[in-house]
């Protein structure tokens, strides 16, 4: 693994009930949870964080699950959609599933030769699942109803909207080294050869678009992947040098962080692959208990009776 930004290491969104949230994601898509703590700056919210076996970078998603939050909206300086892979063939089976269970279907379509198929989760977070045109070989996470042949394979893209995408544009390809591949409309997408997968960036142009409301259903920031702490810290040098804010190293228990606001006005978040999920449970046991920070093992009686009960 080089020393070099790895794709997309997570996504965060906001939701709105835990239940819900866990129950589409875990039963209706087929994602495996692989961590269930609290929000580290909020430790009376849930964070969840959902992917393949292990929660390999470039397949987590991660929520905020807040009761009673009121929706949010898309609109400028938020990503707004985000690209799962999924196997040649999958769609009958995910447009029959998605029918059983009352999810609401956007539509299909094609995008740079590639064709996707839309839906919202519960919350109204847009999802697209694409066949990738490239060979995805990521082993996904099965359930007794999804089975390995369908499974999502990870992240295939993120969809970024901007005002004007000149500035952001400029960070993926001077800092994080993307290319610029192809335009399709509005639509402009960039792409790192430093990893196979996740590895997809589109910024869309929206001039006319209102400014995003973050609130639940919608993507609160996404992080980049880098190796190891060392890398992250090259990183933290480049983004200073750019004369743009970061904060300090944070650490997350699972991996380690770099947060700023890239000029487009999108949340961005570098982390590490290290430690990984594993760290404080086996793998056999991903998910399963209450997960918490040293800080806040002291208060696990309090915390635990203020967080919903959802299983
Ligand atoms: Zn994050």
């Amino acid at each position: 693994m080089s020393n070099r930004v790895l794709g997309i290491h997570h996504i965060t969104a906001i939701a709105g009930n835990a239940r819900r949230n866990h129950d589409f994601y875990t039963k209706v898509l087929g994602l495996r949870m692989v961590k269930k703590t609290v929000n580290f700056d909020d430790p009376g919210t849930y964070h969840f964080y959902f992917g393949d076996e292990v929660g390999t970078p470039g397949t987590i998603l991660t929520f905020f699950p807040w009761e009673g939050i009121s929706a949010g909206k898309v609109g400028t300086g938020m990503a707004t959609e985000i690209g799962y892979s999924v196997p040649e063939g999958s769609f009958e089976f995910w447009t029959e599933r998605f029918k059983q269970h009352h999810v609401n279907v956007v539509g299909t379509g094609e995008r740079f030769g590639e064709r996707y198929l839309s839906i919202e989760d519960p919350d109204g977070l847009k999802l697209n699942l694409v066949v990738s045109k490239s060979n995805d070989l990521r082993k996904p996470w099965e359930t007794n109803e999804v089975k390995e042949a369908v499974a999502t394979r990870g992240f295939h893209s993120i969809t970024l909207t901007l005002k004007s995408i000149k500035a952001t544009a400029a960070i993926l390809t001077d800092i994080f080294d993307y290319q610029f591949t192809a335009k399709e409309g509005n639509r402009s997408r960039f792409v790192t050869d430093a990893i196979e997968q996740a590895a997809i960036i589109d910024l869309e142009e929206a001039p006319e678009q209102s400014g995003a409301v973050n609130a639940g259903g919608t993507i609160h920031h996404i992080a980049f992947r880098v190796k190891d702490e060392a890398t992250l810290m090259q990183y933290r040098e480049k983004i200073l040098i750019k004369g743009l804010r970061i904060t300090e190293k944070i650490d997350r228990n699972y991996f380690f962080s770099l947060y700023f606001r890239e000029p487009g006005g999108v949340l961005f978040e570098l982390a590490t692959d290290d430690p990984g999920f594993s760290v404080d449970e086996p793998v056999s046991e991903l998910g399963k208990g209450l997960k918490l920070p040293a800080q806040y093992e002291a208060s696990r009686a309090e915390i635990e009776k203020v967080l919903p009960v959802f299983d």
